[in-house]
């Protein structure tokens, strides 16, 4: 057994709270690495022995970043639509079957070269756990092969055979929805982890939704939901009902939909990168932090509408426009993912949690608010293995 010690850390990031520090930041500490797993934290003069020391250098030292909403198995990209869109076009979702035409078409090795890029672009920006969704195939064989592709990276797989209804199905949604429940969601579920509609306007209402959150359960997938992200719905209220783990976007919220998810376990994720990149108002975050719900802050990665897999841009976001301070961010974009994910095992180090962290350039977490577009991880460990630096 092989052991790290990861030493001379000027501020530490545990997430292991404490009464006024939800951070549980810790000054001039030492953290081990047995195993893969943080075996020890504490003061810098105690630390234990090791085979081996790794310098923080006084430098600040995080959870890894757990992206819990991306959408990574796709071809092609949408750049022209980016553009049509900065000049004054409006976003309306209509452009993800654009990216579906081009899935359909990659082989295989296309989508995991695409997956593969993008999951090593977010480890170099210190995410270290990141769900990933299928969602561009919406056939049978197309959903069960991104998931199958997905899960060469993630513990954490999305069935979203429910993105859009395609093309094909435009005159006859019923029939896409009883192909998704059934024999779509067969070929999937055993790849699969968790499934997600996009409950919107323009692409499943809350009767579909209901039909293809309550299949997945009972083939033993926990919910996630696309909700209110282009207007208000009955998305969030639904997904509080089915307890989702998480109900994602939450741009569009009534005062019921706030009160739901303040009275249950489900997360509020924020994804900023896709108001930044369709122009459109942030969601609210002061308002739910004020009323006790739980928020996570993830990229929505996608090539349409967020085609960014920086978490430090989305704290940075989310700090600037949503007036979260720095520490709630950078919680929401470390603890807050790991909730939405029901995971206990990431987005915290303390003794037994998988040691995926990240060594910042500079001295404090709030560098990553207050120092936007910078690039400030200079080294990341995953599973107590560092990466590549970049
Ligand atoms: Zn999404």
């Amino acid at each position: 057994m092989s052991s790290l010690l990861v030493d001379n850390i000027g501020e530490l990031v545990t997430n292991d709270a404490r009464p006024g520090d939800p951070l549980g930041v810790r000054r001039d500490a030492a953290l081990l690495v047995e195993d893969g797993e943080v075996a020890w934290v504490g003061p810098a003069r105690y630390a234990p022995a090791a085979d081996r020391r790794l310098d923080a250098q006084g430098a600040a030292v995080l959870p890894g970043f757990v992206d819990s909403h991306a959408h990574l198995v796709f071809a092609g990209d949408r750049a022209a639509e980016f553009a049509a869109r900065m000049a004054g076009e409006p976003y309306t979702g209509g452009g993800i079957r654009t990216t579906v035409g081009a899935t359909r078409a990659a082989s295989d090795d296309q989508l995991r070269a695409t997956v593969r890029r993008l999951h090593g672009e977010a480890m170099r920006q210190g995410t270290t756990t990141i769900e990933i969704k299928s969602g561009y195939g919406l056939t049978v064989a197309d959903e069960a092969r991104s998931l199958r592709i997905a899960a060469e990276f993630s513990e954490d797989t999305t069935f979203l055979g429910a993105h859009v209804v395609p093309a094909e199905y435009a005159d006859r949604p019923d029939d896409y929805v009883g192909l998704v429940c059934g024999p779509m969601l067969a070929a999937a579920a055993p790849h699969a982890r968790w499934i997600d509609v996009f409950c919107e306007r323009g692409a499943f209402d809350v009767d579909h939704t209901r039909a293809i959150l309550a299949g997945g359960q009972a083939a033993g997938l926990g919910v996630r939901v696309h909700a209110n992200q282009l207007g208000p719905g009955p998305g969030v209220r639904l997904g509080v009902e089915l307890g989702a783990a998480s109900v994602d976007h939450c741009t569009h919220l009534t005062g019921a939909d706030v009160d739901a998810l303040a009275g249950s376990a489900t997360v509020a994720t924020l994804l900023p990168g896709a108001e930044f990149s369709t122009r459109s108002p942030y969601p609210d975050a002061r308002r739910l932090l004020d009323a006790g719900v739980t928020v996570a802050l993830a990229t929505d990665c996608n090539p349409g509408s967020s085609y960014t897999s920086s978490m430090p841009l989305c704290i940075a976001l989310a700090v600037r426009e949503m007036r979260m301070t720095p520490a709630e961010a950078v919680w929401a974009a470390t603890a807050g993912g790991a909730r939405a994910l029901r995971r206990d095992d990431v987005g915290v180090l303390r003794r037994g949690a998988r040691a995926d962290l990240m060594i910042l350039d500079a001295p404090s977490h709030l560098h990553l608010a207050y120092r936007p577009g910078v690039p400030l991880i200079r080294q990341v460990l995953h599973n107590g293995v560092p990466q590549c630096p970049h």
